[in-house]
């Protein structure tokens, strides 16, 4: 802890000198940190492979997501550090009102380990952006990456602007008891909450990017081959393990045989190619440790013993932590699968007679990180967004609003998270937006008029405000 502590008052004695730094000093650490990564490269290709059998092509889009957004920042920052001029409005008649975005001081980023890159680095790019001096948690479960990561950023920055803690839920609990300015945490909701408690303990503000059941609806008018695909890749990409999968499909019952059929042609035409089998498959990922492949296992297992008909896959191996992608149909609510995110390559599908009823199968999971809508209907589409709540959702497609665009702010509500990251919300999720008013002291604008004792003129105009 004495260790920690210190550590921490290191990165705490920058911020001041963060704070006055100027756009082009943070653009020039941002790029340094690039390099740093991309010297890296070939390193986090290998720690992917080895911690969850991903190619490297899926490891070099993870770091595509990440130069996406840092050169975002540097080309965005010195327009973001400028005060913003704000209108006027009567209350500040004749006065000059602006928005500076101010570091908040040291952040705290506390990671998960299926994307152990982005989520340590998309953070951290924001968090510098704003003058912050950054904590790096990195998942304990990714402990290959989470050491190349370490080595990264000791390259890259001086240690009174970044740090990497590495270790597991001793230092995390460690970390959550220093008066950290802001903490932005990725990980599952048991552990948002221990998050949101401790930073109340020193008024840290929180961005809480966490997970849940995203439901995915296909109305009787879907492109279904095309919906099938994509689904298909969204379920086993990372080996389910994004949280912005898929989790379950509700489908118009005169859909759902169709569906079901096509989901394991497509399955096989982009992971079976080949022929060879998906356990062979190069493209089918493995679960990162024995614990979530006895978990994932226990789910189908669950779902089975309560009377799900497994329509695809359901094998398991535990040797490489191998879950085939399996596809489910008559699940009900009482199965642990309906209940809990999976996290896993497992895809419940369920019919609905009316769209109605689409409301109700969604409601015991209100508020997932995402929301996906298959369907030609636009009177369809426009009642499911307007009826459900989820971070963000996507028409005819999935998987495609996150780390693609950093104008497109990314984030959970409810029990899947709050707060925002990406682009200029990120920018803005680490400042301090402090709103500035200039008086001028000339005396046809530096009026006193509400001072005490009132005048009958002042009276009136306040009182003619609650008409
Ligand atoms: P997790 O909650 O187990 O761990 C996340 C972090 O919390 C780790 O750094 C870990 O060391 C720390 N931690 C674990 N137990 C703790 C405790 N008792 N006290 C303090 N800290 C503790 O999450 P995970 O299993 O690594 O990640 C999977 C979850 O993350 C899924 O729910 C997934 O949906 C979610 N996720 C969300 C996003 C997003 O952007 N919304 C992205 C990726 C993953």
């Amino acid at each position: 802890m004495t260790q920690i502590k210190k550590r921490f008052e290191k990165l705490q004695s920058s911020t001041l000198r963060l704070r006055n730094s100027s756009a082009e000093e943070r653009a020039n650490k941002l790029n340094a940190l690039w390099q740093a990564i991309v010297n890296r490269k070939q390193d986090l290709f290998d720690a992917g492979a080895e911690e969850r059998g991903c190619h490297e092509v899926d490891i070099a889009a993870e770091l595509v997501m990440i130069k996406g957004e840092l050169d975002h920042a540097v080309k965005n920052l010195g327009k973001w550090v400028k005060p913003q001029k704000v209108k006027g409005a009567i209350g500040t008649f004749g006065k000059k009102c602006e928005i500076r975005y101010q570091s908040k001081g040291v952040v705290l980023n506390m990671a998960a380990y299926n994307a152990p890159s982005a989520e340590c680095f998309v953070p951290m790019i924001a968090a510098m952006a704003a003058g912050n001096a950054v904590a790096i948690k990195p998942s304990e479960a990714a402990p290959r990456s989470a050491q190349i990561i370490d080595e990264i950023i000791s390259t890259a920055l001086p240690d009174d602007e970044a740090q990497v803690f590495q270790g597991g839920v001793k230092t995390a609990q460690a970390l959550l008891k220093l008066p950290f300015n802001h903490i932005y945490y990725t990980g599952g909701n048991a552990v948002g909450k221990i998050v949101m408690k401790a930073a109340a303990e020193h008024f840290a503000s929180v961005t809480l990017e966490m997970g849940g059941k995203s439901p995915v609806i296909i109305d009787e008018t879907a492109n279904l081959e095309n919906a099938a695909t994509k689904l298909a890749w969204g379920r086993v990409m990372n080996a389910g393990q994004v949280c912005i999968a898929p989790e379950y499909v509700i489908i118009h019952e005169c859909r759902h045989d169709e569906f079901l059929e096509l989901i394991q042609e497509k399955i096989h035409a982009l992971y079976n190619s080949e022929g060879t089998g998906l356990n062979n498959s190069e493209y089918v990922p493995r679960l990162i440790n024995s614990r979530h492949h006895s978990r994932v296992a226990a789910l189908i297992k669950d779902a089975k013993d309560k009377g799900a008909n497994i329509v695809f896959g359901g094998g398991s191996r535990k040797k490489d932590r191998y879950i085939e992608p399996t596809i489910l149909s008559n699940v009900s609510e009482d199965m642990a699968v309906m209940q809990e995110e999976v996290f896993g390559p497992v895809m419940a599908v369920m019919p609905y007679k009316n769209r109605e009823q689409v409301l109700e199968l969604i409601a015991p999971r209100a508020n997932p990180l995402a929301l996906y809508i298959y369907s030609q209907n636009d009177d369809n589409i426009e009642y499911f967004l307007t009826n459900t709540s989820s971070g963000s959702a996507v028409v005819n497609n999935n998987c495609v609003q996150a780390g693609t665009n950093p104008n497109l702010a990314f984030g959970g509500v409810g029990a899947s998270g709050m707060g925002r990251s990406g682009g200029f919300e990120g920018f803005k999720e680490m400042s301090n937006a402090r709103s500035v008013v200039h008086q001028p002291l000339d005396r046809f604008r530096d009026f006193l008029i509400m001072l005490p004792p009132y005048s009958d003129r002042y009276k009136n105009l306040i009182m003619k405000g609650l008409k």
